[in-house]
């Protein structure tokens, strides 16, 4: 059997090591520690946001980011459509609804025009819309200017999902620092990651004040435990925390090579019948977390289908797209604003091996058997 090519692989660089044994010497082994303080500026930094608080989980970051937007149970959330259910389960454990809203082709995220037609249905049928969750897929931004303008017309918080977008920016506004707050995700499988882990961006210090508050049970200010809140155990730890430092020095690198990855892809690829790439708008910059293809039937006389198979027969992992909201059961009967686009990218997506650790080789291997499966 051939050596197994991942869709998207961790990949350390050596510093992460040091720096987990700086955590152990010290014996900061707690969800608590200097380098989660440390990670928190560096992402701050990094994203150009005011402050950041470390996570367990990007799924726990949306988690808080729709408790501190004070959406309640009843209330409607509108989420795109075309997503990870992450994106999503959120709404759920608040006892919100989700209202999912389908995504446009030039970026393949949240439709702003579908967004404020939903909207307005929604506020029609006296329903409230408590927040918006746009979401930047494999790492394109979605158009943000034009959904924060509808946002803003309606003055409902936009809570960016940018688990796969750290290191993507429009017009060199980074992903995560354009709505009222910002989530962020270190997964296995993302851009960098801390094994598990994610984070909370915003510009407002109360809420990251309020995050870090409720993340870690939501103690007051007492010698002894006292609540006057209900809690969550949500913080991320000092030992993850320090592979974060260790993984955000080569942050600028780890978008280089995913980038080339996306270059190399499209270069080989993109004559090929059938099969088409997303490319990035004026002023959008993709981190290329997953290069994605589709691929015509009707044209290429293959399906991605024909493709994923030939490929996992020679060990190489390739992904179809995210399966929409609106089609999933869980979320079956949920009311949705949809224009076939999320549905047309799911038919006929696949993402290709993406990490920052394949190497050339690997990449020449995809391309040739993609190649000799749709000639
Ligand atoms: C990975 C991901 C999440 C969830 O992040 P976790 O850290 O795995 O909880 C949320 N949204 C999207 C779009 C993701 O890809």
């Amino acid at each position: 059997m051939n050596k197994k090519i991942w869709l998207s692989s961790p990949h350390m660089e050596g510093s992460e090591l040091e720096l987990v044994k700086d955590a152990f010497e010290s014996n900061w082994i707690a969800p608590l520690g200097p380098h989660v303080d440390a990670f928190e500026q560096d992402l701050a930094s990094f994203t150009g946001t005011s402050h950041a608080a470390a996570l367990s989980a990007g799924t726990a970051a949306l988690h808080l980011a729709l408790i501190l937007s004070g959406v309640k149970p009843g209330d409607e959330v509108i989420c795109q459509s075309f997503t990870f259910s992450a994106s999503a389960n959120p709404i759920v454990y608040i006892g919100a609804t989700p209202v999912f809203v389908d995504s446009e082709p030039g970026t393949w995220n949240m439709d702003p025009d579908l967004l404020e037609k939903a909207i307005k249905d929604r506020l029609s049928k006296g329903r409230k819309v408590a927040a918006i969750i746009p979401v930047h897929l494999y790492g394109m931004p979605a158009r943000m200017p034009e959904i924060m303008e509808v946002a803003g017309r309606y003055n409902i918080p936009v809570l960016e999902d940018a688990a796969e977008a750290l290191g993507s920016n429009l017009n060199g506004k980074a992903c995560g620092s354009w709505g009222d707050m910002g989530i962020l995700s270190f997964n296995g499988n993302k851009i960098i990651t801390t094994s598990g882990g994610g984070a909370l961006l915003s510009d407002n210090e109360e809420m990251i004040n309020k995050a870090r508050f409720l993340a870690s049970q939501a103690r007051d200010a007492a010698p002894h435990y006292q609540h006057s809140q209900i809690g969550y155990n949500y913080r991320m730890s000092n030992i993850s925390a320090a592979i974060g430092r260790g993984q955000m020095q080569v942050i600028a690198d780890r978008v280089a090579k995913r980038r080339k990855n996306y270059e190399y892809y499209y270069t080989q690829l993109a004559d090929v019948r059938g099969i088409t790439f997303l490319n990035e708008p004026d002023g959008y910059y993709s981190n290329r977390w997953l290069t994605a293809i589709l691929i015509d039937p009707a044209t290429s006389k293959v399906s991605r289908e024909t493709i994923r198979l030939a490929l996992e027969k020679e060990n190489i992992e390739s992904r179809p797209l995210w399966k929409p909201m609106h089609l999933q059961p869980v979320f079956e009967g949920y009311t949705s604003y949809l224009n076939g686009v999320g549905e047309e990218l799911f038919e006929k997506g696949l993402c290709l091996p993406s990490g920052s650790n394949l190497t050339e080789s690997d990449l020449a291997n995809v391309v040739s058997i993609i190649k000799s499966n749709t000639a």
